[in-house]
């Protein structure tokens, strides 16, 4: 078969991973419309779950992805007026660029033909053509295709930055200025980088000036804002600019031969950090239903069904998510730990021994044993991955 991927993000490099792994007979080409190592974004997160499926999926670029992630073992909260507090969990990140260089040179090893500086926007001439140009894709909405995409707007503004600021663990920091409160997620993904992404609503961003400062002095500005919090270290704005988060859902995912994945497909909104993880276990169930007996729009079928079925569970985490830090300002009098209690349950799902655990792993004995615990869990899980070295320092580090 020959199939075309338009977009190399996670996304078309993973899906071409798997469909050569899936048929080495398999004609594969990425189009990327951007040249080599040149990406938006900085960091992302992910967990266990994600990484399990990866290494069933293909050993080799997981256990790469694994070495080259950073670790983390719990979340921090610091907001102005407040007490720092803790939040169980753990969790690994990486760079998109690292992310990115890691998943297409396992493509090429593999006989794939990954095109660089190849802006498309037509249906190219393959058996199967993957659109995973991203949340804005041309592809989508090229005459030739059809999929009743709707686009809808977050209402806080967010910039996706990167300091060399090196965070201990994941970290929520929310500053309360003159205008209102603004916050970050922050979190390391290598020994010299986090990412800060920003986010606040749209009232404060206009009476801070954030709607009419240059990127430089942009950032300058959330410097002043954060000082506390980036230990005398800047900010950088690789040009990504303040957005509004942009959901996207489609009515159909395929058309033809053409079939939406990832971000072009579905967005999920970057406070539950899902994005990438979507975007490649959609390419592990379109390699799947690739390969059961079958023609062509069968297999699409089967993808759409599962992937959807999969999906809706998260979207509406997300959607609460998001809606929570909407409506953020409303929970800022409550005292710390309630606070950050607010924050970590911001789905509405969590069972009263949550918030009773909440409490008590405040105090610092209690957590050092919770986080021991969940080292323990994260390394017997590694240990049980097929043919993984678990090579990892049990505790926070890169
Ligand atoms: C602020 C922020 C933070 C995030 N944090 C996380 C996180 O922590 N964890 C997580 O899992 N996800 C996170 N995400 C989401 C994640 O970045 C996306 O969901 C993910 O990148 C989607 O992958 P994709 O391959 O579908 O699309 P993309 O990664 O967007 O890749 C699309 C590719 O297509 C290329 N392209 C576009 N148009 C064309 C064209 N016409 N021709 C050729 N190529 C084209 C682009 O250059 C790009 O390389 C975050 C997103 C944002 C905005």
């Amino acid at each position: 078969m020959r199939i075309t991927c338009v977009g190399g993000g996670p996304a078309g490099l993973y899906f071409a991973v798997l469909a050569k792994l899936a048929d080495p007979a398999h004609e594969v080409t990425v189009l990327e419309r951007n040249p080599p190592g040149v990406t938006y974004g900085w960091g992302v997160v992910f967990w266990d779950d994600l990484l399990d499926e990866l290494f069933a999926y293909d050993r080799v670029s997981a256990q790469r992805i694994w070495d080259a992630a950073c670790k983390w073992d719990e979340y921090e909260v610091r907001a102005t007026g407040k007490a720092v507090t803790h939040l169980a969990g753990y969790g690994f990140s990486l760079g998109r660029h690292k992310l990115l260089s890691l998943l297409s040179e396992r493509a090429v090893e593999l006989g794939v033909r990954v095109s660089y500086r190849s802006d498309l926007s037509d249906t190219p001439d393959a058996d199967l053509v993957v659109a995973c140009d991203g949340a804005g894709s041309q592809l989508r909405s090229s005459a030739a295709v059809h999929f009743g995409t709707e686009v809808s707007l977050g209402r806080n503004k967010y910039i996706w930055l990167g300091t060399p600021h090196v965070f201990d663990t994941f970290t929520f920091g929310f500053e309360k200025t003159h205008a209102g409160w603004i916050w970050y997620h922050a979190y390391p993904f290598d020994e010299n980088t986090s990412t800060f992404i920003v986010e606040c609503t749209p009232e404060v961003w206009s009476a801070l000036e954030l709607d009419r400062l240059d990127a430089a002095a942009g950032c300058a500005r959330l410097e002043t804002v954060f000082a506390g919090h980036l230990g005398g270290q800047r900010l950088i704005d690789r040009g990504n600019g303040w957005m509004n988060f942009r959901r996207v859902t489609n009515q159909r995912w395929d058309n033809g031969n053409v079939v939406l994945m990832g971000d072009a497909a579905h967005t999920t909104h970057f406070a539950i950090g899902s994005g990438t993880k979507l975007a490649m276990q959609d390419a592990m169930a379109l390699a799947d239903a690739l390969a059961l007996p079958g023609d062509l729009p069968q297999a699409l079928e089967r993808y759409e069904h599962r992937r959807r079925a999969a999906l809706a569970p998260l979207q509406r985490a997300a959607l609460a998510s998001s809606e929570w830090f909407e409506r953020m300002p409303e929970y800022a009098d409550l005292p710390s730990t309630r606070f950050s209690y607010a924050l970590s349950d911001r789905r509405g799902e969590y069972p009263l021994w949550r918030y009773l655990l909440h409490l008590s792993t405040q105090r610092s004995v209690p957590r050092a044993m919770l986080r021991s615990a969940l080292s323990a869990r994260r390394w017997s899980r590694a240990r049980r991955r097929p043919d993984a070295e678990p090579r990892v320092p049990l505790l926070t580090g890169g």
